[in-house]
């Protein structure tokens, strides 16, 4: 039976990973507890930030309403004035390398053990669709041996990830895996996705290899810079490093979709939904102002003539309501993940 399971936040909750909103106001917390340095960087964060926004108070914004104003600032910007637009990249780089903090840490192994049961009472093989940039599924399929993919222009890419340091150190090999456990389809892309500004080629990189930010030399980030190998992007050195960005996407209506590899990922995503006989829904809260995605679901029941059971687990009973709403289909509720493993 096919299935297909789509995660959003909430399922990386149950590894101690903040919610949307939560992430703010933990980078402030984290920033004023670290020691002096943290102070430098907070105040030129802010400072750059109120350059762009004066009036918008960062503090009180979810992080995926910041990282949306900066993108479409971005977007205006970069024909009319290239200075403006290369600080704000810095300031771009400087919130995800934030974010990243706060999604960082290596979960414990009770934590990873609970979704690892919850995955193996789903059943392999499993697709699926997370909206998370974290790295929750990886580290479980890691941690208890399950074969896992990727997925990069309609191929599978094995787990094991580019070797791509700079220009002595690459490794362009990539690895099919005809039938892995899981397909991991990540449609607003990962901290261990990088990408070169200028080609657009994409690389995945070992999850121990994920959040590096090539403006961002200050603490706590300072290190290592990523280049892109392309023998085109190194011979133009003199106009610009070609440095590699995590490819991160806002939840909003306006995106980042010039790479192929994310409309890939949207494509794909499709067409499981479109074969699935199992839809389950774990702590994705579909959010209205993120278009493509709520597309993806809309009208679900119309896509899909085979799908016997869908589910939604979720502890809000609203988030129910709204996937009900777009697929138009009553799915089944369930509160938690316990309760999905001891129901039948
Ligand atoms: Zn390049």
């Amino acid at each position: 039976m096919e299935k297909i399971l789509v995660i959003g936040a909430g399922f990386s909750k149950n590894v101690n990973y903040p919610l949307e909103k939560e992430v703010i106001p933990l980078i402030e917390k984290k920033l004023d507890s670290a020691a002096k340095i943290a102070e430098k960087f907070k105040e030129d964060l802010i400072h750059l930030w109120n350059d762009f926004f004066p009036h918008l108070d960062f503090w009180k914004l979810p992080i995926e309403e910041i990282l949306s104003r900066v993108e479409l600032e971005m977007k205006y910007i970069y024909a009319r004035d290239r200075k403006r637009y290369f600080e704000l990249t810095d300031l771009y780089e400087m919130i995800l390398a934030l974010f990243w903090i706060t999604i960082s840490a290596k979960p414990t192994k009770e934590s990873l053990e609970t979704l690892y049961n919850f995955l193996k009472s789903v059943g392999f093989p499993l697709v699926v669709i997370s909206f998370n940039q974290d790295m929750v599924v990886e580290r479980v399929c890691e941690e208890n041996k399950i074969s896992w993919s990727y997925i990069d222009n309609l191929r599978l890419v094995k787990q094991k990830p580019y070797l791509y340091f700079i220009k002595t150190r690459y490794n362009f090999q990539s690895y099919q895996l005809e039938h892995p456990e899981i397909k991991l389809l990540k449609l607003h892309g990962s901290f261990n996705w990088f990408y070169c500004w200028r080609c657009l080629k994409m690389r995945f990189f070992s999850i121990q290899d994920a959040g590096h930010f090539p403006s961002v030399t200050q603490w706590p980030f300072g290190g290592r810079i990523l280049l892109c190998a392309e023998p085109k992007c190194l011979t133009k050195a003199a106009v610009g490093q070609a440095n590699l960005m995590p490819l991160i996407i806002a939840p909003s209506a306006l995106k980042q979709y010039d790479l192929p590899t994310i409309y890939d990922q949207f494509l794909m995503s499709r067409e499981n939904l479109r074969n699935a006989e199992e839809i389950i829904f774990c702590g994705y809260s579909m959010r209205e102002e993120d278009s493509l995605s709520v597309n993806l679901f809309y009208k679900l029941s119309t896509l899909n003539k085979k799908v016997k059971n869908i589910i939604v687990i979720d502890p809000n009973k609203q988030v129910y309501r709204r996937i009900a709403n777009v697929i138009q289909f009553r799915p089944q509720y369930i509160n938690s993940l316990h309760d999905f493993n001891n129901h039948d």
